[in-house]
């Protein structure tokens, strides 16, 4: 592969997606070059990552485990905590930052990146929703490039590729619909933990797991769309196609429609972000479509899964919605996750922190954080 080497700084290493980007890296060990890793809590797999990668240098979230990295890695810089992430999120010396964090912790380290004029291949979607407006106009001002990373985001990205802008008439996000597309509403209130985390056909962190069952996670794409591809949100539809297979389509203004296609495996759209604009060769199994026979679609179930009509509502209104529906959420399903909550106390909190927080029509930086607070502690104690 003649694309020379790319430096990268891999954030949230340690995550579904952070194991999965270490693989493709694995893979061409002559285009890559693992400059920094971070983890949160998961230090022993941070430590064996950077044995394995020897980045310059690393960063563990959690301060009680500094001592025990330091010690396992000896010549390799270790920073630690917040302050050490936003750090390694700031160095410049790197083509491609891979934020591969989840929630709202990742918002901060794609701005620092993208301030240091380092491109970013975004996963943490959630950076996107609360902070849309401020990452666009950074990405101008710094000359920096977002290569998106979501397997959606990515299709309609291929999809586009050599298009004039001004054809395209609507955007057609796809997605499985989660485990309970065929379940009733009225046996929502029942949902247990095991039943939301068990997707049918992604396996991923727990908290997007969630989000795929309450179809948040389409409502956060939509409004990740409408920031990567400058769209209105009335251009941008969603499908249900339960066999995740299409990844997404584009539909021009004569009618002509483009999809991806491809395994649901993220080493696909992870590979292609860090290789971009080439499609290196694959690793995984040959997309067979005769053996998976049929691709169906159907329209989203918007009575059931209210939280889609929470991020569309979010999204019309702008402001400081967006961020309190992504805070919310995020907090929403911690609380679900650790049983203090109800699947179906998932959309109603959010709603609720909607309706009693302040709005700002312009949200800046600080803003942003202080909403942040505003609205775990709002979650926290609802
Ligand atoms: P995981 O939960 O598997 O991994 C999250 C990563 O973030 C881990 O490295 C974790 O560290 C780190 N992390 C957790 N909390 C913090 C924090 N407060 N500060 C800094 N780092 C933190 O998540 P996924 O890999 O599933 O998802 C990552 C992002 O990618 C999300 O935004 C998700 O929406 C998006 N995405 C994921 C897909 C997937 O297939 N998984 C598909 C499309 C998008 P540690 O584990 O060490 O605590
Ligand atoms: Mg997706």
């Amino acid at each position: 592969m003649n694309m020379g080497t790319k430096y990268l700084s891999i954030l949230g290493a340690s995550g579904s997606i952070g194991v999965n980007a270490l693989s493709v890296v694995r893979d061409f060990p002559d285009n890559f070059r693992v400059r920094y890793l971070s983890a949160h809590s998961q230090a022993d797999l941070l430590i064996a990552q950077a044995k394995e990668f020897l980045p310059d240098a690393v960063a563990i979230g959690d301060e009680t485990k500094y001592r025990a990295v330091k010690e396992a890695l000896p010549g390799i810089e270790v920073l630690s905590g917040r302050s050490g992430l936003l750090e390694l999120a700031s160095r410049n010396n790197v083509d491609i930052m891979l934020n591969a964090i989840v929630g709202s912790a990742g918002m901060e380290p794609t701005i620092n990146s993208i301030k240091a004029g380092v491109n970013v291949a975004l996963s943490n979607k959630e950076s996107l929703v609360m902070a849309g407006g401020l990452i666009k106009g950074l990405l101008a001002s710094e000359g920096v490039d977002l290569y998106p990373v979501d397997s959606e985001h990515s299709a309609i990205w291929q999809c586009l590729s050599g298009e004039v802008p001004t054809d395209v008439k609507r955007l057609i996000i796809t997605g499985s619909g989660g485990p309970f597309r065929t379940t009733p509403r009225g046996d929502f209130k029942n949902v247990t933990v095991a039943q939301a985390l068990n997707h049918p056909n992604w396996s991923m962190g727990r908290k997007i797991t969630i989000d795929s069952a309450t179809l948040m996670n389409k409502g956060l794409e939509v409004i990740e769309a409408y920031w990567l591809f400058d769209l209105p949100v009335e251009k941008i539809n969603i499908v249900i196609h339960p066999q995740s297979i299409v990844h997404s389509m584009v539909e021009f203004v004569d009618g002509s429609v483009k999809a991806q296609l491809g395994l649901p495996d993220m080493k696909i759209p992870i590979q292609y972000a860090l290789t971009y604009p080439n499609h290196f060769p694959q690793s995984w199994e040959q997309l067979d479509l005769a053996e998976i026979g049929t691709l169906s679609f159907e329209k989203p179930d918007y009575e059931k899964f209210t939280c889609l009509n929470l991020a569309f509502e979010a999204l019309k209104t702008g402001g400081s919605l967006p961020v309190v529906l992504n805070v919310a959420n995020e907090q929403a399903v911690y609380r679900f996750l650790n049983g203090e909550i109800g699947f179906t106390q998932i959309p109603e909190l959010i709603d609720q922190a909607m309706n009693k927080h302040d709005f700002l029509e312009h949200p800046d930086l600080d803003d942003i954080l202080a909403l942040e607070v505003w609205t775990k502690s709002f979650i926290k104690r609802s």
